[in-house]
């Protein structure tokens, strides 16, 4: 077996019912996932033994580092359906959304002037848009349903022969929702604006093709789907082919488009991150969506007021965002030490936001989004675990509901 796919055994056995819950229960997968411990194993001769730098082709050591990033190139190529040269290493995924979004900006200034994107993107995604509108570009925001979907007509309406790019992520790291990326992929064609998605959160947990959803960028972070923290990569369509500018000035590494040394390990862990995922994907859904509907059924049976935020059926299979109307999702966090939960999106908590911009998108009001708490699941996620968390969070919950009169409690929810 060549040193860079990692061997298929599970690395702990899940089925040992009697194993005693290990707290704090980790329930925040969306922020971030432990790196596979096959994917370590995979990537420790790369500090060490093999520590050539990879653009160093004079050399054994150099093309024995090369040859293995070409192989994790490929890896990553494939989860999406793309082709190995199609691959850009980045940082992650803020790295990446950054140089597709104003990298094919920069590319075609004086050109289209309008990009499309929507009210609940990640923030590095809005961010990039709105730094653009310094440059010249028009921004347009699309708001999103209830459920937390876009409106495809309102997609269209929005798209014109002005519009250079469209930005919409593949599934939202707060509410899990699934975005109809086909569908939106065959407006940009037909209006001849470039499509680019966020899919930090989807790649190996959803199937994705960038040809038969015509995605022209695509980014890619390693860290959400059992890699390392600290690289990502983005899709750039070859044929036809999406000129970018880059952001960093150096080398000319990897293309043109990101200059700077690749970090081999991490380009080898990602590599093997993707082959493992590909090869579980459907299984690994499967059980995370039957784990997820016992703990969202558990606490239903147990609790009185509680209410999905997003669409129930069109979203990650491990994610849950959850409204308690009544509590005060922060304060339910300090009773819950004992389980790793988030009430929003880590990548926000550093600023101050007085609430979720992405429940309040989905029209939850101020205090129903701080009612609300994200609790995703994953590829070490046990039964137990879920029926331990059932129980806490049932136990605080109806303590904290208790507290308040139930009027009002309708109007607090979500908006159903
Ligand atoms: C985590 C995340 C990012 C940022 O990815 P990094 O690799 O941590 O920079 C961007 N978009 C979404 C949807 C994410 O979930």
């Amino acid at each position: 077996m060549p040193a860079h796919v990692p061997n298929q055994v599970p690395e702990r056995d899940r089925s040992r019912a009697a194993d005693a819950v290990v707290t704090p229960v980790y329930l925040d997968y969306q922020a971030t996932t432990p790196t596979d411990s096959r994917v370590v194993q995979v990537m420790l001769p790369y500090f060490t033994e093999i520590f050539g730098n990879p653009h160093s082709r004079s050399h054994a050591f150099g093309t024995a580092a090369e040859t293995v990033v070409e192989t994790a190139r490929a890896q990553v190529a494939q989860i999406i359906g793309a082709d190995a040269k199609e691959i850009i290493f980045t940082s992650g995924a803020t790295e990446a959304n950054n140089l597709a979004i104003k990298g094919i900006a920069r590319f075609h200034q004086g050109d289209r002037s309008q990009i499309v994107t929507c009210a609940t993107e990640h923030k590095c995604v809005l961010e990039s848009c709105r730094a653009l509108e310094q440059d010249g570009f028009t921004v347009t925001v699309l708001p999103v349903a209830a459920n937390g979907l876009i409106d495809l007509d309102r997609l269209e309406a929005a798209v014109s022969e002005q519009t250079l790019l469209v930005t919409i992520m593949a599934a939202n790291n707060e509410i899990g929702v699934l975005q109809p990326l086909a569908a939106i992929g065959a407006i940009c064609r037909a209006k001849g604006a470039y499509f680019h998605t966020d899919a930090a959160q989807a790649v190996g947990k959803i199937p994705l093709d960038v040809t038969a959803m015509n995605i022209d960028l695509l980014s890619i972070s390693a860290h959400k789907l059992y890699g390392p923290k600290g690289i990502g990569a983005l899709y750039v369509r070859r044929r036809p082919r999406v000129r970018l500018a880059p952001l960093l000035s150096g080398g000319g590494q990897e293309r043109g488009l990101r200059s700077g040394t690749l970090p081999t390990p991490l380009c080898v862990g990602f590599g093997s991150a993707c082959v493992l995922a590909a090869s579980t994907m459907e299984e690994e859904a499967h059980r995370l969506r039957k784990l997820r509907d016992r703990l969202f059924n558990g606490l239903v049976a147990r609790l009185q007021h509680i209410y999905l935020n997003g669409d129930a059926d069109r979203r990650l299979a491990g994610n849950l965002n959850l409204c308690f109307p009544g509590v005060d999702g922060e304060e339910l966090m300090v009773r819950l030490r004992d389980l790793a939960v988030s009430s929003g999106s880590a990548c926000t908590s550093a600023s101050i936001e007085p609430s979720s911009y992405v429940l309040r998108a989905l029209g939850l009001s101020n205090e129903a989004a701080h009612a609300s708490l994200r609790l995703g699941l994953g590829r070490f996620t046990t039964e137990e675990e879920v029926d331990y968390a059932i129980e806490r969070l049932a136990a605080e919950v109806n303590r904290l509901q208790a507290r308040r009169s139930v009027d009002g409690w309708r109007r607090l929810g979500t908006v159903e």
